[in-house]
């Protein structure tokens, strides 16, 4: 059940930790001063920091719409064997970005009253209007996407019903390193019997990128310790590029996972020199929370609008 605390609980993730190297003020923002802003009597900055957390931009948006439309495909086809069309697909898409264009538009007081429950653009929260190259280059990955999604290995692989086991659906999951919490977020899991692996699947709508170790590793990490495997050549890590329409597996070594055990043991221990009581987690003040030397990282950032940087 949901407990309201004066301070969040302490927990570790990729995305925080990206967030403290990019910004510490960003990162106060983000996870001390926006805890409790969804209450009509919290502080002002509170509420402006929970509201402005909430603000999104068009590749989020259309990243997450796809993984949650992906999501639902697949459970639904697990569990009914129905597999609705492309054409059904891309207007579910097309009308998740109409709303939060709409939204953004022309819903912003509703938005303010009620972040969680409309969409803001940082787009047009702060330039007034989408640029057009953003618009077409959406466009383009909208028309393609869903169609490689269907041709996809990962996705012929459960049509083809090989002899596999889906691990449990939740995209979000857990595990407690020295008593730290660490957030995963997984797309999605199965177990190929045959082949006698365990595949852990990655939908990507960007384009081709240097992969972060870090993440492929933290999944893997996760797996061998929730399912108890033994052996990391056991444990594939799949790549699945929307935009081209082609897929890249990735396999660990032992020396991968040591070097993210010590990554994260630094990263945890500089949040935690970051608090006044780390019982509590209850950070410095703001102003101990440095803002970047680097003024073009203000361009994308949410909190623009509370900070004197920008
Ligand atoms: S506007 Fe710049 S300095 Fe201020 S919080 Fe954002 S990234 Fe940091």
């Amino acid at each position: 059940m949901f407990k309201e605390t004066i301070y969040p609980e302490f927990s570790w993730s990729l995305s925080r930790h990206k967030t403290f190297l990019d910004c510490q003020r960003k990162y106060a923002y983000d996870y001390y001063i926006g805890h409790n802003g969804w209450k009509n009597d919290a502080p002002t900055i509170s509420r402006d920091a929970y509201r402005l957390k909430k603000i999104t931009n068009l590749e989020m948006l259309f990243g997450n719409a796809v993984h949650d439309i992906i999501f639902n495909v697949i459970k639904q086809y697990l569990s009914t064997n129905h597999i609705p069309s492309e054409s059904e697909l891309i207007l579910r898409l097309r009308n998740i970005l109409n709303t939060a264009f709409q939204d953004s538009m022309h819903r912003k007081s509703l938005w303010i009253a009620r972040p969680k429950y409309y969409t803001m653009l940082h787009e047009i929260y702060y330039n007034g209007s989408l640029p057009v190259e953003k618009v077409n280059d959406i466009q383009e990955r909208l028309d393609v996407c869903i169609k490689h999604f269907f041709n996809s290995k990962t996705f012929t692989d459960i049509i083809n019903k090989r002899q596999m086991r889906f691990v449990e659906a939740e995209r979000f999951r857990y595990m407690k390193m020295n008593d730290v919490k660490i957030t995963i977020v997984m797309d999605f899991v199965y177990r190929d019997i045959q082949e006698g692996k365990w595949i852990i699947v990655d939908w990507k709508t960007g384009k081709e990128s240097f992969e972060d170790r870090h993440q492929l590793a933290l999944y893997a990490m996760y797996l061998q310790r929730a399912f108890n495997v033994k052996d990391l050549d056991e444990i594939e890590i799949r790549n699945e590029y929307l935009l081209s329409g082609t897929h890249k597996s990735y396999k660990l070594n032992p020396v991968d996972l040591d070097k993210l055990e010590e990554m994260f043991g630094l990263s945890i221990q500089t949040m935690l020199n970051y608090l006044e009581d780390p019982e509590q987690n209850k950070p410095f003040s703001l102003e101990y929370f440095p803002k970047t030397e680097y003024e073009k990282k203000c361009e994308r950032c949410n909190f623009k609008e509370l900070c004197e940087m920008y």
